[in-house]
């Protein structure tokens, strides 16, 4: 994870850590490099240069390094809890509350939307001891409720699914519905997601939200797609007013753009991380575990 920006981190540090004695312009130096490092992962060039603005007036203001004994741990330190606060501070729960709790996905086709519905089950089922029913709302692709049906069989919980019926807002409705009828505690409805965005689907979407009013929304991006995905929750933003963000893939080559400047830009938190096809493999995102990451 984030292989390139630890390396390019770590070089970043070096000079500070070295023998040699501290000036200002090593500290401009390595915060140049700190920028160039951000803007490589893909976060987006006013992001970084805002980001070591602060670095900059930390490190020579009232922490002043050069007058400290260990000048790199002290950098290190300050770009961390930079960085922690970037990415949101406090991990932040999902709301769960309700009868029965209703959490709605949304995304783009192939973000990983139904892997981590499936995955939230799981953790939902095996953590808080809950009872979660998975609803397939994809009614355009057949293959995503036989998906789905797979995920649910595979941890043990139940799916609701109406084949025949092509209105995503009243299957919606009818499985919490049923989730009431049956002792389900908690409704996870799986959306449908096009390639790109369009009015079509953003229109369905946001007539889903109106029509169940679920107590948590989160909007599920691939973290591989870089600046783009930070486009993507901005214009979902714009339409559902998500809680919070889902980002996925994180086990492939992301370059940690994402990851780095979706709260900064939209405002909303990160609250899970998704790093593997397998259903165990969803964490809650700690900002300050995930820049310790960054950080080595
Ligand atoms: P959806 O179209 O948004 O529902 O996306 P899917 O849940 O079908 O996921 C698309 C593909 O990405 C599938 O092949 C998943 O196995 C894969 N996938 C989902 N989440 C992750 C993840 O966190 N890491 C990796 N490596 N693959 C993932």
């Amino acid at each position: 994870m984030f292989d390139s920006l630890q390396d390019k981190m770590e070089s970043a540090f070096k000079n500070l850590k070295g023998e040699g004695k501290l000036t200002e312009i090593n500290v401009a130096q390595s915060i140049k490099e700190i920028r160039r490092a951000l803007v490589a992962a893909d976060v987006n060039y006013k992001i970084a240069k805002e980001f070591t603005d602060k670095i900059k007036d930390e490190a020579l203001g009232s922490k002043n390094i050069l007058k400290s004994v260990k000048p790199g741990e002290l950098m290190v330190k300050i770009v961390m809890d930079e960085m922690t606060t970037l990415m949101g501070g406090q991990a932040t729960g999902i709301n769960v509350k309700g009868n029965p709790g209703v959490v709605l996905v949304a995304g783009l086709q192939g973000s990983g939307k139904t892997t981590f519905s499936g995955k939230l089950a799981l953790f939902l089922k095996e953590k808080k001891s809950m009872k979660p029913l998975l609803v397939a709302c994809d009614v355009y692709r057949p293959a995503a409720i036989d998906q789905l049906t797979v995920l649910a069989e595979q941890i043990g919980a139940a799916v609701y699914k109406e084949p025949e019926n092509k209105n995503p807002v009243s299957i919606a409705q009818n499985a919490i519905a049923y989730a009431k009828g049956h002792s389900h505690d908690v409704v996870i409805v799986d959306t449908a997601g096009r390639l790109a965005i369009d009015e079509v689907m953003m229109t369905e979407i946001r007539n889903i939200k109106s029509g169940i009013n679920p107590t948590e929304t989160l909007f599920v991006v691939d973290s591989m797609t870089g600046q783009d995905a930070v486009n993507t929750a901005l214009a979902f933003n714009d339409v559902i007013d998500y809680d919070g963000v889902v980002l996925t893939k994180l086990d492939g080559d992301t370059r940690g753009g994402a990851a780095l400047s979706v709260k900064y830009t939209v405002g909303k938190p990160i609250k899970f991380a998704s790093t593997g096809e397998k259903l165990n493999t969803l964490d809650v995102f700690h900002p300050e575990r995930m820049a310790q990451r960054i950080l080595g």
